[in-house]
């Protein structure tokens, strides 16, 4: 059965395709954080659908509250009518958001994707400004459509203003932490006070707290500070894409916290469906102003996700698994440092609660080279890959040349699994470099 489904697939498949290329498995059960092929392998899945799964699979409250909804018979699809589903999922999702934000928010249903809020928020922002520019930074990801595609790290767009987002490993200015983000800042404020000629009036600015497809760049606190106040001053409103970030996974429930700003919107979907599509932009209500109809599209009403949502965020809440992501994840941190000092490979271990990253590096090519920076190592970090998955452990690459090991675990696994994660990617690191 496996064989012949792999085979069929990758005949049939789009050359396209992304994850079925480099994780050749057949999923035919899960629970939890582990997955089972119709081989009859097992893995432990550090991918939870691209960072989607914060109870990991099939979680009994979320599968109780896809039942509920089927058993009672309400109506599956009811484009974006008011429902008792939505009401509950919009009441619980309210509960989440920062005060300051929610008492004075309005909520917009997009539709099934990510990149379908980002297309709202993009939207929302132009009608309330009357500007058509966007400022968005190196290394982003927001989504394959059009708008989102433009925003996202290494696209052209003439109405896209690029700026550089603050890194400590590889920073453009050779100065990483608290300094290396502060010149990064003032760069977007010469930028923005000194525009190139041609570029349109930005509408908005889109940032992530935490740069995830782009390798796990976690922006330092005090930048997130610069950038609501470049913003604020210059009344252009702040957009946070906290898709992949947010429901506990950095370790606060929505990543802005870290940094305390408010944000003028904020893009969210992956985990407030609880594992099913769902993606909402949240604004401030003084941006408003768009035409009804502004933002349609047929699937925006999808009553499994909303219930499924719900049960997500009040068990996150509920168990405080915002708490248990930021330990779970500082220890894992800890114990992927102690490695880096065996394996000079690892380049720089960085992230932010559950979200982290493994950076790899040829030292080397550098050696030979003569050059102080290691050179990112693209064929070793799609070995590792390789032999992760030999020991039953998925994991996803990210970052520009897919060098980055990026975990991004349920936030429910158990301090075993976490053991076990490191354990193999050590083991799986060992092997790769042989
Ligand atoms: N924004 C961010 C930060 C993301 O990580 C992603 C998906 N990885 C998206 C937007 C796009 O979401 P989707 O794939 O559901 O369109």
């Amino acid at each position: 059965v496996h064989e012949g489904i792999l085979r069929r697939q990758s005949l049939r498949e789009s050359a396209a395709r992304t994850y079925a290329r480099s994780l050749p498995i057949v999923p035919v059960r899960a629970r939890g954080m582990t997955i089972e092929g119709a081989d009859g392998r097992r893995y432990l899945d550090c991918l939870s659908g691209a960072g989607t799964l914060a109870l990991g699979h099939n979680h009994p409250v979320v599968l109780e509250a896809i039942r509920k909804v089927i058993d009672s018979g309400a109506p599956l699809h009811v484009l974006d009518l008011a429902t008792p589903v939505k009401d509950a999922f919009t009441t619980e999702l309210f509960a989440t958001l920062p005060r300051q934000f929610a008492d004075n928010a309005r909520i917009q249903f997009c539709g099934p994707a990510g990149t379908d809020a980002v297309e709202a928020a993009f939207k929302l922002v132009r009608a309330a400004t009357g500007r058509s520019g966007l400022l968005a930074f190196t290394g982003a990801y927001h989504g394959m459509t059009a708008g989102a595609l433009a925003a996202s790290g290494g696209a052209e767009d003439v109405r896209v203003t690029r700026l550089p987002f603050p890194q400590n490993y590889r920073c453009p200015f050779g100065i990483g932490g608290e300094r290396g983000a502060e010149i990064a800042a003032r760069w977007t404020e010469n930028l923005l006070d000194d525009p190139k000629g041609g570029a349109p009036a930005p509408a908005g600015m889109i940032l992530e707290p935490v740069q995830g497809e782009g390798g796990v760049n976690p922006a330092p606190d005090s930048w997130m500070r610069r950038m609501r106040e470049i913003t604020e001053t210059r009344s252009v409103p702040l957009i946070a894409d906290e898709v992949q970030t947010g429901v506990g996974r950095t370790g606060a429930f929505w990543a802005i916290e870290h940094s305390g700003i408010v944000p003028d919107v904020m893009v969210l979907s992956k985990a407030i469906g609880g594992s099913l599509p769902l993606a909402v932009i949240v604004y401030r209500s003084e941006l408003d102003t768009w035409q009804p109809g502004a933002h349609a599209g047929t699937f925006r009403g999808n009553q499994l996700a909303m219930a499924a949502g719900t049960a997500t965020l009040a068990f996150v809440r509920e168990h405080r698994l915002t708490e248990r992501a930021a330990t779970l994840g500082a220890r894992m941190v800890a114990r992927l440092q102690a490695l880096a000092t065996d394996h000079p490979s690892i380049g720089d271990v960085r992230g932010r609660g559950l979200m982290i990253g493994v950076e790899l590096v040829d030292p080397e090519a550098a050696a030979r080279g003569g050059s102080p920076e290691p050179p990112p190592a693209p064929v070793l970090a799609a070995a590792v890959q390789q032999e992760c998955l030999r020991r039953g452990l998925i994991v996803e690459l990210g970052g520009r040349q897919a060098t980055v090991v990026r975990l991004l675990p349920p936030l429910t696994l158990t301090d075993e699994q976490a053991t076990a994660v490191v354990d193999r990617l050590a083991d799986a690191l060992a092997a790769a470099e042989r």
